[in-house]
């Protein structure tokens, strides 16, 4: 039994004597490096997103919202599948390129929406939307791993086709092919304590399959991590700021206004990209509200950051709603912002909490969790 034992203990030795080290220096993470805090919501949809064409009287609805916590990962391939459809459609229906179309949301999937309407030489286009700057949109961190809940079994192959065009109009951007969205994205290696459902499905078509390492914390701590080494980051206020220059390059009105029904709008085309607004706009129980907490960093060391991670710390409740705790690093920097202001951490997964309670103490958490899994 003892021999048994020590055998048992020699091979696990001999196999982390095998695994690859890799120095991930821990982010600085004192009172004088934290800048922001941010609470913000992500719009998810219970079974999916919602991506179809819908005729409303005398209406096309191209909806295309509730991507949930990975609505940049599928952005670029969401918008291209519902605008090819409504393409489809309208030349079915005889509609001219000068057809009024208005895309009601300004959000990534409203932007991108745009931008293929505009690249299929639509000319007539207006965005309307409630708000253009404090969206989730705006805050989302920026690693590419499409993140779901509930069951998404029935729309597994088109998330998978969606993400895989998704993953490629970045790497494009990655490889610095495009031109207009240079500096959008770039590859980079994601750690996890385990292997990440959400990458797992895209393992063998555009990611490499996950890795196990000992990540050295450079501070006399390590710990065993999954790695997916060519995943990605995307510089979402970059690419927003991109994309709002298209659109005013191409005549697109924007509107500030907030619709209570399709109906109020004289556009006979319309693109529903509302995010959570579209619980109310099209009465969708399976929209639900998902509260995040995240902390932008400042005086760093830029050379530092420069890997993703992703670590769970517990599920519990909070006023009777479902929470997920976790420790996630992103190393966005915002344009405009010192070099040293990199890095944003979370963060919490709150289901069913809307805007009005902040639970503004989670924020502290997020720093102890942080500060924690760097030396245990
Ligand atoms: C903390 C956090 C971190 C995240 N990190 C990542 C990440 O790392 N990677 C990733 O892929 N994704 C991430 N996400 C998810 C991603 O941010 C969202 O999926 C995405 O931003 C959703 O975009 P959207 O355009 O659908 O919605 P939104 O950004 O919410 O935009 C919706 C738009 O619709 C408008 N609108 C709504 N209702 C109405 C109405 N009735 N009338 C007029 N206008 C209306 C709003 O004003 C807004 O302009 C994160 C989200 C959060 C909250």
């Amino acid at each position: 039994m003892k021999i048994n034992y020590l055998i048992l203990l020699l091979i696990s030795f001999l196999f982390n004597c095998t695994l690859e080290r890799r120095i991930l220096n821990p982010p600085n993470l004192e009172e004088e490096n934290i800048d922001k805090k941010i609470v913000c919501y992500r719009p998810i949809r219970k079974n999916g997103p919602a991506m179809y064409l819908q005729t409303l009287e005398d209406k096309i609805i191209a909806h295309n919202y509730g991507h949930g916590g990975g609505g940049w990962s599928l952005a670029p391939g969401s918008a291209e599948y519902v605008i090819n459809k409504l393409d489809a459609r309208m030349k079915q229906l005889g509609m001219s390129k000068k057809e009024p179309i208005v895309v009601v949301g300004a959000g990534i999937i409203g932007l991108f929406s745009v931008f293929e309407l505009i690249k299929k030489g639509y000319k007539n286009i207006t965005i309307i939307a409630e708000d253009y700057n404090q969206l989730p949109s705006n805050h989302a961190g920026g690693l590419w791993s499409p993140f779901h809940i509930g069951d998404i079994s029935k729309k597994k192959d088109k998330i998978l086709t969606i993400g895989i065009k998704s993953y490629n109009f970045f790497l494009n951007i990655a490889k610095g092919k495009d031109k207009y969205f240079e500096c959008c994205a770039k590859v980079m290696p994601a750690y996890f304590l385990k292997r990440n459902p959400d990458l797992e499905l895209f393992v063998g078509t555009i990611l490499k399959p996950a890795k196990q390492i000992i990540a050295d914390f450079n501070n006399g701590f390590s710990k065993k991590m999954y790695v997916y080494d060519n995943t990605m980051i995307m510089n979402t206020p970059l690419i927003m700021s991109k994309l709002t220059d298209i659109t005013i390059a191409n005549n697109v009105k924007h509107i500030k206004r907030k619709i209570k029904s399709f109906s109020e709008l004289k556009a006979k085309v319309i693109v529903n990209c509302t995010g959570y607004g579209a619980k109310q706009l099209c009465n969708d129980d399976n929209m639900v509200s998902m509260q995040g907490h995240l902390i932008v960093l400042k005086k760093q060391n830029p050379n530092n950051l420069n890997y993703l991670m992703t670590v769970p710390f517990e599920e519990s409740y909070l006023d009777g709603h479902k929470i997920k705790r976790l420790y996630y690093l992103i190393p966005r920097h915002d344009p405009g912002t010192p070099e040293t202001r990199i890095g944003v951490i979370g963060g919490t997964l709150v289901e069913g909490v809307e805007k009005g309670v902040d639970n503004s103490q989670e924020f502290n958490k997020v720093i102890q969790r942080a500060r924690k899994f760097y030396v245990e």
